[in-house]
């Protein structure tokens, strides 16, 4: 059986006090949920000081990003040694990387293998956009992002991964996906590539995550279907009650 996994993404919110505050609020609604993994991933800059207060607990503590090298002259930029002083997880090609910071399956790629060097588990978000989805080419994109994103990556490593479906239409815009549908493609599109790279067994180990427009009230709809293992989750994650309440749907 996959335990349920729910990650929460912050993307470009909270300040290190805000982010200190939004943790004690959620913290005890979280760790009274044994049967479900749950994780955070706030901003950078907060990183340290969540780690300290997580420490002991069962919730985890993820980035929204790495880079692939080691160390170097790259400005702005931390390697998965500097994430993995901190985190136990990072998201990996997050639509809004991709779209707006020029993120490719092959950087992603870099980026999965580099993590679990590492000793990181990348979340791996794929999902296409509208127009790719009014075309009938889902199951295309969606495939050929998970088979070139795990590229390299030995069987031995894959029960770990952890794999987000975001159709890109449905992230942040309250037009979730419907629960079936999402079910569809995660079981016979996801699941499937998993499988031509990893084999039935290890590939019915890994956690397939739905995400976008995930709330309190439709997160049933979504983690009561066979192939959902739990979800990545922006805007709700930043709702101490809000997120607690999705977590324990996941449950
Ligand atoms: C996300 O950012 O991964 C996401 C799913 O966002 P939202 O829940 O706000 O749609």
């Amino acid at each position: 059986m996959r335990k349920p996994f729910v990650a929460g993404n912050w993307k470009m919110n909270k300040t290190v006090g805000e982010a200190t505050l939004l943790v004690a609020e959620m913290l005890p609604g979280l760790e009274a949920v044994k049967t479900v993994k749950s994780i955070v991933c706030p901003p950078y800059s907060s990183l340290s000081v969540l780690s300290g207060m997580l420490t002991g607990t069962d919730i985890g503590l993820g980035a929204q990003n790495l880079h692939w090298e080691s160390g170097g002259a790259y400005t702005g930029e931390l390697s998965p040694a500097m994430i993995k002083e901190f985190c136990q997880y990072v998201i990996i090609g997050h639509s809004e990387r991709r779209l707006y910071f020029g993120e490719t399956d092959e950087t992603v790629n870099k980026k999965v293998n580099a993590a679990l060097e590492n000793g990181l588990i990348p979340i791996v978000c794929v999902g296409e956009t509208l127009a790719e989805n009014e075309a009938g080419r889902t199951e295309e994109v969606v495939s050929g992002q998970v088979l070139k994103a795990f590229e390299g990556v030995a069987a031995e490593n894959s029960p770990e991964l952890i794999v987000a479906y975001e159709p890109i239409w449905a992230i942040g815009t309250g037009k979730a996906a419907s629960g079936e549908g999402a079910n569809d493609i995660i079981g016979n599109v996801v699941r499937k590539s998993l499988e031509k790279l990893f084999g039935s067994e290890n590939s019915q180990k890994i956690r397939i995550l739905y995400g976008g427009s995930v709330k309190p009230n439709n997160a049933t709809e979504f983690f009561s279907q066979s192939d959902i293992d739990g979800g990545l989750i922006g805007g709700a994650s930043l709702k101490a009650e809000d997120f607690v309440q999705i977590v324990e749907a996941a449950a």
